[in-house]
């Protein structure tokens, strides 16, 4: 569906600026995501540090030619001829209000899903249980913030026949606008946990903010068993149905009579509105969360007029959610880009996004392997015209297509190099399969074709242990301590050590795609490796060595400067190089004793050295925290403050240009932000943890490893080397393959410290050797090939750099090489 700009504008109740005719199909809020220009409407969204207005000119350049702004642009119709701005007081409001009118079109049921956990897996298996009959719209992933539902609720369109959308809150007051956008028919909430409860007094005001979704919605659907829902629902007078469900009150409208746990599977005995007797379905899970959310989305279907004979059809073919993201490296010089995803047009464009803004150094091209797409609820021939355009546009150089739909399609994909094959088998014994060589490729397919044997046999064969880091968690955390600094405050991201530890290369991407301003790494070698991997952003070398000035220059790192030996010999080298107006980074010593210029002593001696050349110049000034992790030094830390602010005053008047000044690391910038000044550095606090008090904010590197075998040692008997691991009872002992050389300290081991097998508690038996480790799981259900986690989400690193007393950049940073890396996005 598209829309006039002409009818846009009265919509939004905007004052339109140019006159060229538009139609509108697609709304943009993050100019790095743009994909159809001529048909794009671009929100010019304000928050926090990023002003969308900025990025205008860009996307002009682009072909995009109507926004939404909330000043315009000076001399707007000479500068963008042939644009349409349309100028309102809030463009972001201007955006739900646009949806809220798109959504007025639709006289369809629509679910709005909210709650603390399992929105999305509802939401995706309402979808996987709908779709068989209907033809259902929903959130792609998880988008279902303020931006994420208004984006979502546009995706209606003609085929729409049910709607199911994701609604997130963290704040008080948001769930008025999600709901008058998503205008639920049919509510539900899934649960109520502790999530975002820091912005809310109690727990019932958060219920009832959630619960506000549903004001106008003629069904509601929520557990009765809960009682902070089910009071909070009696407070207040909803007047849809109450569709609520309990395995303990026989006269709930879904009254869950029994639940039985078989080993793979479970069947659930119900009676609806006690009318038709029993009723049964089964689904192939067994844990608690995936029960529960099974049952929800039963009382769903049951008040859609689904019948109980076609939930228990559906309920069995149920699939795990996986909402992730994974970068892997691939044989042959391949990446491989594994998207797990439900398939479907929205999720591929997504995940086409995601690599299209990842740089890659070798321009390798960019391949995608692709199944047919399921129940879009499109015709076909629109389904495979519309991934054709994706594909063009998104720059996919080679299209491997798998399946009858997309066989008989072939025609209609307009990529130059395609690939057409009936099913996975034939694919992979295909000589397409085999000299798949140096290629970015994005693996997406619908179950039901097996592209888990395809990514498999692509995949690196890695060691069984492995170091997961989430991206998305990278992103999450930079944010929060965003939240802490001024829209105008500069930031530098320490990528140091290997990006303390998670891989600096990736992690840099992720952060270039964020725009930090800067990058820091320790030595010029990271440095490099950095700008062969195509990062462009600003690099800071924070130990520069005299060795390595040439490279610095040749690949555009800047210099730290921290003593007048090192000056010198920067200097003379840029003269030798015949280069001038170097930009190098000054550091002065304001307590930490470690390196640095002393601000007392030496200022006079730095200023008229660096005036009296033009090989280099400072583009910065700065120092260092002793302690800003802890109150007991805020007197000192006051103290480094007042002797750098005067030292670098005095440099900065010293000189005509802008010298910017940084004092603030993680801690810094949470504790201290008005002294913030012109730029902080991030670094712990990227990676997840708040050193002032060692808890985890966005949790983003998990290693991980796998149980190799298990075996009963009778009680008396040791364990290990040197007889160190005394069992006192019978035990089950299982081997794990991950030792001192991958970074498991040996300090932990002799039941120093524990793992996690299937969430308990195993402790480390024995000695740990180089590449193995016991650990004991007597009583811990588990099995050979059994996952086991050494730290990280559901084990903080914390917990092992207290047993090591220690700090826990050590336990991150020592993690070995040889343990791969696997990134993920959610
Ligand atoms: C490592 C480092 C940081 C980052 O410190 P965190 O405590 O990890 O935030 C900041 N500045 C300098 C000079 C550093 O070496």
């Amino acid at each position: 569906m598209t829309y006039s700009i002409e009818k846009v504008t009265t919509l939004i109740g905007a004052r339109r600026y140019g006159d060229q005719a538009a139609n509108i199909g697609f709304l943009l809020t993050d100019s790095r995501s743009l994909c159809f220009p001529e048909e794009t409407l671009f929100f010019a969204l304000k928050s926090g540090r990023r002003n969308g207005h900025e990025f205008i000119p860009d996307l002009y350049r682009r072909g995009v030619r109507n926004f939404v702004v909330d000043a315009l642009p000076q001399d707007y119709a000479t500068t963008y001829p042939g644009s349409n701005f349309l100028k309102v007081i809030s463009p972001l409001e201007a955006l739900q209000r646009l949806a809220e009118r798109h959504r007025d079109e639709f006289n369809i049921p629509v679910v709005g899903v909210t709650g603390s956990n399992g929105k999305t897996i509802v939401k995706e298996w309402l979808y996987q249980l709908l779709s068989p009959s209907l033809s259902v719209t929903r959130s792609p992933r998880s988008y279902n913030s303020q931006i994420g539902v208004p984006l979502s609720v546009w995706l209606l369109g003609e085929q729409s026949q049910v709607g199911v959308f994701e609604a997130g809150i963290s704040q008080p007051g948001e769930m008025q606008a999600l709901r008058n956008i998503i205008q639920p028919t049919i509510g539900v909430i899934t649960n109520i946990g502790s999530a975002h409860q820091e912005n809310f007094p109690s727990m019932e005001a958060k219920v009832d903010e959630k619960l506000d979704l549903f004001r106008d919605a003629s069904v509601i659907v929520y557990p009765g068993d809960s009682k902070e829902i089910a009071s909070r629902v009696g407070e207040r007078s909803f007047k849809g149905d109450h569709l609520w469900w309990s395995v303990a009150d026989a006269n709930a409208p879904l009254y869950i009579k029994n639940v039985e746990k078989g080993e793979t599977s479970t069947t659930v005995t119900y009676i609806y509105n006690k009318v038709g007797g029993e009723c049964q379905y089964t689904l192939p899970f067994i844990d608690e969360a995936s029960i529960e959310n099974s049952i929800t989305c039963c009382a769903v279907c049951l008040s859609l007029g689904i019948s109980a004979a076609d939930i228990a059809g559906r309920m069995p073919k149920l699939e795990a959610v996986a909402m992730r993201l994974e970068v892997k490296q691939g044989q042959h010089g391949c990446t491989l880009i594994n998207d797990s995803y439900n398939s479907d047009i929205n999720s591929l464009d997504i995940a086409l996004d995601f690599i299209s803004r990842r740089p890659d150094h070798k321009g390798r091209r960019r391949t995608l392997i692709l199944s047919d797409i399921l129940q879009s609820g499109m015709t076909r021939d629109q389904l495979y015209a519309e991934v054709s355009e994706l594909c063009v546009k998104r720059g996919v150089e080679k299209f491997i297509g798998v399946g009858p739909d997309l066989m008989a399609e072939a025609d209609r994909i307009g990529v130059g190099e395609k690939y057409f094959f009936p099913d996975s088998q034939t694919f992979i014994k295909s000589p397409v399969f085999s000299t798949l060589r140096d290629e970015v490729i994005l693996i997406k397919g619908a179950r039901a074709f097996g592209f888990d044997g395809i990514s498999e046999l692509l995949e690196q064969k890695v060691h069984e242990t492995i170091l997961e880091v989430n991206l998305q968690a990278v992103v999450d955390n930079l944010n929060y301590y965003r939240s802490y600094m001024k829209p105008e405050t500069k930031l530098v991201c320490m990528v140091k050590a290997n990006a303390y530890g998670s891989g600096a290369v990736e992690v840099a991407k992720t952060l270039q795609d964020h725009r930090v301003d800067y990058l820091a790494v320790a030595v010029a070698d990271e440095g490099v490796t950095l700008r062969k991997n195509g990062i462009t952003s600003n690099i800071m070398i924070m130990n520069p060595e005299m060795t390595a000035f040439k490279t610095m220059f040749d690949y555009d790192l800047e210099p730290e400067v921290y003593s007048f030996r090192l000056l010198d010999a920067l200097v003379k080298a840029a003269r030798r190089e015949g280069i001038t107006g170097y930009p190098v980074h000054i550091k002065l010593d304001t307590g930490m004793h470690r390196l640095g210029f002393n601000p007392k002593t030496d200022i006079d001696e730095l200023i008229h050295r660096l005036q009296s050349q033009n090989a280099i110049i400072p583009r910065s000034v700065f120092s260092h925290f002793v302690g800003s992790d802890s109150d007991d030094f805020d007197n000192f830390s006051k103290m480094q403050f007042d002797l750098f602010d005067e030292a670098s005053s005095k440099l900065q008047a010293a000189f005509p240009h802008k010298i910017l000044r940084h004092i603030c690391n993680s801690a810094g910038i949470e504790h201290f932000p008005e002294r913030q000044l012109d730029m902080c550095r991030l670094g712990l606090g990227l990676y997840g943890i708040d050193s002032r008090d060692n808890h985890i904010l966005n949790n983003v590197s998990t290693l991980k490893t796998t149980i190799l075998q298990l075996r009963d040692v009778p009680k008396e008997e040791t364990v290990g080397y040197s007889r160190k691991g005394h069992l006192t009872r019978d035990s089950r002992i299982a081997a794990i393959p991950i030792g001192y050389a991958d970074g498991l300290n040996r300090h932990l081991g002799r039941g120093n410290c524990y793992c996690l097998v299937n969430g308990q508690k195993a402790p480390y038996v024995g000695n740990i050797c180089m590449d193995v480790a016991m650990i004991d799981v007597t009583g811990i259900p588990c099995k050979e090939g059994d996952t086991v986690e050494i730290f990280g989400d559901h084990l903080p690193v914390t917990v092992l750099s207290d047993v090591l007393d220690t700090i826990p950049y050590e336990v991150l940073t020592s993690v070995s090489d040889r343990v791969k890396r696997v990134y993920y996005q959610d």
